[in-house]
């Protein structure tokens, strides 16, 4: 399955995609789904409630305008820094510690704000005056489904709902600054997600390619086979000591080619258009402004 969150004639609601992709069939609201998308039947889901029916009929995608799965995560998204070899490697010369060979080492792990997800098509407004060095990264994200704490390697895939297309929007300056990510990744609209959800049943994260382009140009092409920490170790570490909640998105990190990587670096500007797809997902397109 792949679940949607939408809005249509003021309402917000959440359905199914057609295999072809072209249509959408709301299912019967669930409480408190109007606030928060598809989280709501996540957590539904998980509490034990059957999948929602389908509420009348499908309708073309293109009279919709889809949000982000997740328009208001349940509170910070787990992200992962440095999870791609070739990545590690362009960025080595960063002020910080790498984690690329090492197999003694921990996954980088910061998070982002919830505020600043936007959808798969929205504007990302870049913070004029603060930054002058935006980035982009490509990453497929993991959507929790059924929680937990201390969830050992070997269970970890189970407890995966499915998994969406996130641009992990960066302020490098800021994020050098600093010493720590946080405020360079969590500015306002710094989070396009989207399109949809992708269910677990019908994609292998562990096995899927994730490009990106800049007006046109590919710039990433990874595959997430080649992740340092692969998806069931981000999952034991982000679980070890804290209770994971259903709803919770943990994004596993980008792919060699960032603009921060290239040699001098091309950083974002004023209408640039960032495409992330990645195979058994979809597309999200999103306009810097
Ligand atoms: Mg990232």
């Amino acid at each position: 399955m792949r679940i949607a969150t939408f809005s249509a004639e003021d309402r917000r609601g959440v359905g199914l995609i057609s295999a072809d992709g072209a249509r959408i069939t709301p299912l019967v609201p669930t409480p408190g789904q109007a606030e928060t998308g598809a989280l709501a039947v996540i957590q539904a889901l998980a509490n034990g409630a059957r999948f929602p029916d389908v509420e009348g009929e499908s309708l073309p995608l293109e009279t919709v305008r889809l949000e982000a799965p997740l328009p208001k995560p349940l509170r910070n998204l787990w992200r992962v820094g440095r999870n791609y070899h070739a990545h590690a490697r362009e960025l080595a010369t960063s002020v910080f510690k790498n984690n690329d060979a090492n197999p003694e080492s921990w996954p980088i792990v910061f998070t982002k704000v919830p505020e600043c997800v936007v959808g798969p098509r929205d504007e990302v407004r870049m913070p004029h005056g603060i930054s002058s060095q935006i980035d982009y990264e490509a990453e497929l994200a993991v959507v929790i489904g059924k929680g937990g704490r201390n969830i050992a390697k070997a269970e970890a895939m189970s407890h995966v709902f499915g998994y969406t297309i996130l641009n992990d929007v960066t302020a490098r300056d800021v994020q050098s600054r600093h010493q720590q990510w946080d405020l360079g990744k969590s500015f306002d609209t710094f989070c396009p997600m989207g399109p949809w959800i992708a269910t677990a049943d019908e994609l292998d994260g562990t096995a899927t390619r994730v490009r990106c382009w800049v007006n046109g140009e590919l710039r990433q092409d990874g595959l997430t086979q080649d992740m340092i920490f692969d998806i069931p170790t981000l999952i034991e570490t982000c679980s070890r000591g804290i209770t994971l909640y259903p709803g919770d998105v943990i994004a596993t990190g980008t792919p060699a080619g960032v603009g921060m990587g290239m040699k001098p670096p091309r950083y974002l500007g004023t209408g640039d258009v960032v495409r992330i797809e990645i195979d058994g997902v979809g597309v999200i397109e999103n306009r810097f402004a």
